[in-house]
């Protein structure tokens, strides 16, 4: 299939003979300006009504038929003169939509056709079977909203086999083609469903029905589906033949504020959601209501094993900690935690912060860097050693401290004690989780995950 433009030329009524067209195929001798073969040389009339050139381009499209002719239809005409300004450089998106929408036409209704000409065949016996009726069926495709011919057909005769059948009712049972179902679903997850809405109706020729709620309908309804195969994989589990070495499951908590109850009352619900990593930046991602779901922790282990978890994968969990959210991905085969980076980082973070709330003295700044360098100290030996050697940085940091409170009155000792509450649950912190801190730097050298960051960003995906 091919598609041919051509240049035809409109003369206006009022138009002068030109006396020189050079470079173009002249028509003066022509009786009548339509009367323009397709096959000749592609031809543009000047036009003095607008004091520019102005081109009508013919759009035709061409395919082989089975018998070896060639079959034609016109997608429609363009009327395009010469740009007087950036604005009117190249087609419109108005002037593309009809032309693309006739286009899918032609290739839907060729396509369709062929499949139930196909169709008709008995798959036993391959006779043809009897036609018994013709319907019209709207179909929505990207690239528009089409009619097609639906027939149906008797059951094979032969064999008899008395079942009707309407092999475009099989093939796309939604009368959706799934591109644009994948669209979107993809756009309503990130945008509100009366914006995406809009934008495909600005974008795309007319697909017909499209609104917030039918937007909202197509999401539940991808939503559904996706549950029911996540359903069908944890009571009925896939063998995978290949079994992923190491998997790195990323884990994070974010409490959603759920709709005024009837009694006027709103409540809010925690979604764990995290993101299953074989290679580092490619995975899988998911999102669980815990307290709602009572299947949520063998869901998360079925988006594990669909992501190759086998008995001798080696699975690192990093989590903030929390026995819950480590639980549910199932303490079995090689499986080891990591306290998540990205929250340890956060307490020093705020720590840093409370130092800039020190009494003011004359040489603050000077004691602000003693104390700063002093929590690097911490930070680094947690990311270098460990948790061991992290503690005597902390007591030294204290010392430090402590030194600088002493000559402090006592009204200011207050924001000594805040830094010094801080330091204590970091500590507290670190030692409820020992064995999960340790081997960032190490990791991070292996180019191995060491923080959840990037699951923040699926919960902003999942959720926002
Ligand atoms: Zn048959």
């Amino acid at each position: 299939m091919c598609i041919v433009g051509r240049w035809k030329r409109n003369r206006p009524a009022t138009a002068r003979k030109p006396e020189t067209v050079v470079g173009l195929h002249s028509f003066r001798d022509r009786k009548e300006p339509g009367d323009v073969s397709l096959d000749e040389i592609p031809a543009v009339m000047l036009s003095w009504q607008t004091g520019g050139i102005r081109m009508l381009y013919r759009v035709k499209v061409e395919w082989n038929e089975e018998d070896g002719g060639i079959a034609t239809a016109d997608l429609g005409q363009i009327e395009c003169g010469s740009c007087q300004s950036a604005a009117e450089v190249g087609l419109k998106l108005a002037d593309a939509k009809p032309i693309l929408a006739k286009l899918q036409q032609v290739v839907v209704t060729q396509q369709l056709r062929r499949y139930c000409e196909a169709a008709r065949l008995c798959p036993a016996c391959k006779a043809r079977k009897n036609l018994k009726d013709h319907r019209i069926r709207r179909l929505d495709t990207i690239l528009g909203r089409i009619e097609v011919d639906a027939p149906r057909f008797d059951g094979c005769s032969h064999c008899g086999d008395k079942r009707v059948i309407s092999p475009l009712s099989r093939l796309l049972p939604k009368r959706t083609t799934p591109e644009l179902h994948h669209l979107q679903a993809k756009l309503a997850t990130e945008l509100p469903y009366g914006r995406v809405a809009g934008l495909l109706r600005e974008l795309l020729p007319e697909t017909g029905g499209l609104n917030s709620m039918t937007c909202l309908n197509l999401t539940l309804a991808v939503g559904q589906e996706i549950e029911k195969e996540l359903c069908d994989e944890v009571e009925h589990p896939k063998v995978r033949p290949e079994t992923a070495e190491h998997l790195t499951v990323g884990i994070d908590g974010a409490f959603v504020k759920a709709k005024r109850s009837a009694g006027g009352q709103r409540r809010q619900f925690e979604i764990l959601t995290g993101r299953v990593e074989r290679q580092r930046g490619r995975g899988e991602v998911f999102g669980i209501v815990r307290d709602l779901d009572r299947k949520a922790k063998q869901k998360v282990q079925a988006v594990l094993r669909r992501c190759g978890r086998g008995p001798k994968t080696d699975v690192t969990v990093l989590s903030d900690g929390e026995d819950g959210l480590r639980g549910v991905v199932g303490w079995f085969g090689k499986c080891q935690h990591r306290l998540d980076w990205f929250h340890i980082s956060r307490r020093l973070e705020r720590i840093r912060k409370d130092l800039l709330y020190l009494p003011a003295t004359d040489d603050f700044n000077r004691r602000l860097a003693s104390h700063s360098k002093n929590l690097d100290s911490v930070k680094w030996t947690l990311w270098n050693h460990g948790i061991e050697w992290a503690d005597g940085s902390m007591k030294m940091f204290r010392a430090c401290l402590a030194l600088r409170a002493w000559d402090e009155p006592k009204e200011s000792l207050k924001r000594f004690q805040a830094v010094e509450s801080r330091l204590d649950e970091l500590r507290s912190y670190l030692y409820s989780n020992q064995n999960s801190v340790r081997g960032y730097a190490e990791a991070f050298r292996w180019q191995e995950r060491v923080s959840t960051a990037h699951v923040e960003s699926t919960v902003n995906q999942l959720i926002n």
